[in-house]
This record gives structure tokens, sequence and C-alpha cells, in this order.
């Protein structure tokens, strides 16, 4: 009876991590009523989900501050044309201050369940993306957080700089363009990529993980889309609907 109990909770385990897993865009922000995307709320609403991990987007201040936001402008403020003390001034629209990647990871670490997706946004310069790079995993490292983050970037350089300061660290690209044999070849860790790319080329999930790469899609927001990604063994997808999404 043990050994059936046990081969239960084994197997249990194996078709456990053959499930599709779930990451919130941006966090949880399509709530009723919505929050912001990339606010600290909105990572809160992700831990309360009880899924894999919680995306968010890293960026660089004129004077070097992480922060986090997707797109490249604050208001109408340019993040790596202005300094922080400038930034901050312009709360975000659901009435939290401007978010550092310092507030963020402290949030992040309340809850060690929730991975945390780390997307590092590309910068204007290989100088700059490395010093971006190195600033949060130094940040990272010192809030004692390396085993609860997983890194991706659109930028190649980012991904490898990545892989060249911490080897260890999950790292996944962005952009679409790799096969996974070119991500396997460039040292990296699996690909994430846009649906349609996937659809374009439906043997690449199949061929990454047989390489042993992490398999992940964005921005999964329709059922349809799911269930095709999850019917070809997908690892991951990133989601605006997590909360519709995790127990279908
Ligand atoms: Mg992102």
């Amino acid at each position: 009876m043990k050994n059936i109990i046990l081969g239960l909770a084994v197997l249990s385990t194996v078709v456990m991590n053959a499930q599709t897993q779930i990451i919130a865009h941006r966090g949880y922000w399509q709530t009723q009523p919505p929050t912001t995307e990339n606010s600290l709320k909105s990572l809160e609403n992700a831990q309360k989900l009880k899924i894999y991990g919680s995306e968010f987007d890293v960026r660089m201040t004129k004077d070097g501050v992480l922060v986090i936001n997707h797109d490249e402008h604050h208001g109408n403020m340019e993040i790596s044309e202005t300094n922080f003390k400038d930034l901050e001034q312009l709360k975000l629209s659901n009435g939290e201050d401007f978010p550092t990647l310092q507030s963020y990871l402290k949030q992040g670490k309340k809850d060690k369940s929730l991975k945390l997706i780390v997307e590092i946004k590309p910068a204007k310069t290989q100088e700059l993306e490395n010093e971006l790079v190195k600033k949060t995993i130094k940040m990272v490292k010192e809030m004692k957080l390396e085993s609860q983050s997983e890194y991706i970037s659109f930028s190649l350089n980012i991904c490898k700089e990545i892989k060249k300061e911490e080897p260890k660290f999950k790292v996944q690209y962005l952009n679409g363009e790799l096969s996974p044999q070119e991500i396997k070849k460039a040292g990296l860790d699996g690909l994430d990529y846009h649906y349609s790319v996937f659809a374009k080329n439906p043997t690449w999930i199949s061929e990454a993980k047989a390489l042993g790469l992490i398999t992940n899609s964005w921005t999964v927001n329709e059922a349809a889309v799911y269930d095709e990604l999850k019917k070809q063994g997908i690892g991951f997808i990133t989601t605006n609907i997590p909360d519709q999404l995790k127990n279908k």
C-alpha cells in the first residue's frame, strides 16, 4: 500500500511537471476594477493567484536607477534620458509611486512560491545594456532572490551577457528569429516567443523540448491559442488573463 501511495505521488509529480504553467504578463492587472500593469499591486495580485510566475520590465534611468516600466516613456518623459527624481514626480495611474526594481523585488520576496520573470529591456548601446545587466544581477543577489528569478530579453546581447555573468541563471530569448538549435548553440536556456512564431514553425516546441530547452509563449490571451500550444506540449505561457487560464 505504501508503495502504491509513493508511486502515485511520483506519478502526480511527473504529470504536474508536464502541465503547461502560467506566467502573469506585467503582473495580474486585468482585475475588477483593473489596476496598472507593472505596478506593485499587479504583482501582489499575481501572488494571490498561486501561478508559476509574474513577469515585469526593467529599464534604467539617465542617472542609473533601475525602474519597472514597459514603454520607453513614463508620461512624456523618456526614461533613459531622464533622472529618477524627475520621473518619480509622476505617479502611476493607480496612484502608486513609480516603481523601482528594488521596490518590486521587495514585494516579490514576500511570496517565495511565485517566480519573478525579469525582462531586461534593450538599451541604446551595448555598454548601457551591459550596465543594466550588471546592476540587475547585483540587486537580485543582494536581495538573495537568485533562485526565485528567471530572465528574458529581446536583446541577444543582454541574454548572452546574463549567462556570462551568471551561468546558472535561467535565460530565455524573446525575439523569435532563432531556431531551437541556434538557442542551444548560443548557450541560452530557452525560447519565449510570440505564439505566431510557433504557428509558423510547428516543430519548434518539440525540437526545443528534445534539446532540453524551456518553451514559453507570449502573450496568450485566447483560450484557443492556449489549447493549441498546450497540445504541442509547451512548458509555459505568459498571459494577461492568468486567472482564466490557470485552471484550464
Ligand atoms: Mg515584458
